[in-house]
């Protein structure tokens, strides 16, 4: 037996995706609750289309508390024109607009981690309704989606946009060509502790060419970093010909200053990850970007309920450099304290 229909999203558009032109509005996901009966999520989206050709989805915030990608995608919201596009860009600064708006990796409303619960249910909880809609609806208008990530409060990341091995091979090149275009300071093959539920299989699974990015942490953006995210979503426009201002791409320019060229990083085992067996307080021994031999150092965590205890110590298992920490000074058993990512040659 066939499986039954989903119901249509909740979810309303207020605006017409196949218009000309520029137009600002919403997502309105209806959300009952005490303070408001017929009340709604108001999800801000910008959409900007001239005539036909390929769409981009651009979003940020889809773990609230991730600052990258909701600034540069706001102010492109506020700046791009119709008259420098081919094509149509649907931006959607803060996709996890609850949490966002809360200043948390998950929705305040129902604890949900928006890139953990794709493909989403119509009938779900806030969270699997905003994923629902962008399964359902917001993919298969795009051409190219652009995710922009950073560590949020508890991780910190060297700059990179990333793509995955993917079995389509060509999809793949299309992915890692986009990644080429952004050029951040770093591009990663990356792999991840746990695919289930991303949005990034869901747009993979759909054949769309996708482009990820972790760009900084710690629950903050900086100046820097917000450069190399403003910078490389009009790169990656660029290359798919839908932004039309005439400007070279490239690594050029973050604050007048050229660029280095984009380093290429590999995660190619779990042995890149090192997780806490200890709580504690962390001792970093080495900071993002070093390079690091197998067997270095990386950090040693000290028990905090008395004195006089060795601290624990915990090693690269591969040579590279440190990617990405553990954020807080505090850290839990079983909490990622470090990524190793190897330099390709
Ligand atoms: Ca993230």
């Amino acid at each position: 037996m066939a499986p039954a229909a989903l119901a249509p999203s909740p979810i309303t558009p207020t605006v017409d995706f196949d218009r000309d032109g520029v137009q600002h509005g919403f997502l309105r996901l209806p959300y009952s609750r005490d303070d408001s009966a017929w009340g709604s999520v108001m999800i801000p989206l910008t959409v900007v289309r001239n005539g036909s050709g390929p769409t981009a989805l651009l979003t940020g915030a889809n773990h609230g508390d991730e600052y990258e990608g909701a600034v540069a995608l706001f102010d492109l919201a506020q700046t791009l024109t119709a008259d420098r596009v081919a094509g149509r860009v649907i931006i959607v600064p803060a996709m996890n607009y609850p949490a966002f708006q809360a200043g948390t990796r998950t929705s305040p409303i129902d604890k949900g981690n928006l890139n953990r619960s794709f493909p989403g249910r119509p009938d779900g909880t806030v969270t699997q309704k905003i994923a629902d809609y962008f399964t359902r609806e917001l993919l298969p208008l795009a051409d190219l989606v652009m995710d922009i990530h950073s560590g949020g409060r508890t991780l910190d990341f060297v700059p990179f946009a990333a793509a995955h091995i993917l079995p389509d091979k060509d999809q793949e090149a299309r992915c890692f060509a986009a990644v080429a275009a952004f050029a951040a300071p770093f591009s990663m093959r990356m792999l991840e502790i746990d695919a289930v539920g991303m949005y990034d299989t869901a747009a993979e699974e759909l054949g769309k060419t996708f482009v990820t990015t972790e760009l900084g942490g710690g629950g903050t953006g900086r100046a820097e970093t917000i450069a190399i995210a403003k910078r490389g979503v009009r790169n990656v426009l660029r290359h798919a010909g839908i932004l039309t201002d005439g400007q070279a791409g490239g690594s050029q320019s973050v604050g007048g200053q050229p660029a280095e060229a984009s380093r290429w990083l590999d995660m190619p085992s779990a042995d890149c990850f090192r997780f806490a067996e200890d709580s504690g307080l962390i001792e970093a021994c080495v900071d993002l970007g070093q390079p690091v031999r197998k067997g270095d150092l990386l950090a040693r965590i000290h028990p905090i309920g008395r004195t006089g205890l060795a601290p624990a110590e915990y090693r690269a298992a591969l040579d590279g450099i440190l990617a990405a920490r553990h954020f807080p000074g505090l850290v839990k058993a079983g909490d990622c304290i470090a990524v190793v990512g190897t330099v390709e040659s």
